[in-house]
């Protein structure tokens, strides 16, 4: 049998009271993949991330996740259902130490005896963060909180992570650390969405990649190929 593909968001419409944001996206991703929605400042990007973790309604259109209807569905139950986000700006808990954080992140699972397990094992994704569990969330850098934010996430044990930005306003050498760690954490198993301005970044992690503009998706294609196009370079790589 094949596996369902683990996100297929269709023909989704949603906006802010009155004011409309998204115009019938549609995107997918496949078991094992790591896909990225590249777009401008405000071309929706988080918008579509909260549709698809519950926390806007749509207005239109369905989300179906690991096969199953999950249209409209609440913050609570996609994380129940195995979507981690990693939302952008971390939102940490900076007067809580690493520990504290990461145990937090386990909250809605009724696998407690896997939960030690996992400490360890996503502990070991991270050798920076290791040696300081005792440390408050909001001592640490740019990136080492990035990376607790990203821990923190995995300690949910979700199927597919959502990644807002996870790279913005690092400095390249973080960059370059952050991006290894999301293609380390695809191959442990765990299907990756990731939304990102920085278009070379992303399109050099995914596998495929959409383009998001004024709310609409324009491209949808090979990561790789999306990295060739003449169009793409020009208005998203700069070149
Ligand atoms: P960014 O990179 O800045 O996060 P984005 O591609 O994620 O950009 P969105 O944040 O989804 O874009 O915003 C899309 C549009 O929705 C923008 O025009 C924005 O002004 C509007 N918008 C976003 N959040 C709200 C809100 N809470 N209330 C009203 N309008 C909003």
């Amino acid at each position: 049998t094949v596996d369902a593909t683990t996100l297929d968001v269709s023909g989704i419409c949603a906006g802010y009271g009155s004011v409309p944001v998204l115009h019938d996206v549609s995107i997918k991703v496949e078991p094992g993949s790591v896909v990225t929605l590249i777009g401008a400042n405000g071309a929706g990007k988080s918008t579509l991330l909260k549709v698809v973790g519950g926390l806007i309604q749509s207005t239109g259109g369905s989300v179906a996740f690991n096969g199953t209807d999950c249209t409209r569905r609440r913050p609570d139950q996609m994380v129940r259902a195995g979507l981690g986000i990693v939302p952008e700006g971390r939102r940490l808990f900076g007067e809580m130490t690493l520990r504290e954080n990461l145990e937090l992140g386990a909250y809605a699972r009724t696998d407690r005896q896997n939960i030690a397990h996992d400490f360890e094992r996503v502990l070991g994704l991270f050798p920076e963060l290791r040696d300081r569990l005792s440390t408050q969330a909001k001592s640490f850098s740019g990136g080492q909180q990035q990376m607790v934010a990203i821990a923190r996430a995995l300690m949910g044990a979700p199927k597919l992570l959502l990644l807002d930005e996870p790279t913005i306003g690092l400095a390249p050498v973080v960059v370059d650390r952050v991006a290894a760690l999301i293609r380390e954490i695809s191959e442990l198993g765990v299907d990756i969405l990731l939304i990102e301005q920085n278009a070379e970044v992303a399109l050099s992690i995914a596998d495929f990649g959409y383009v998001l503009e004024n709310g609409r998706v324009v491209m949808a294609d090979k990561a790789e190929a999306l990295l060739a196009n003449p169009q793409v370079r020009l208005a998203y790589l700069g070149v």
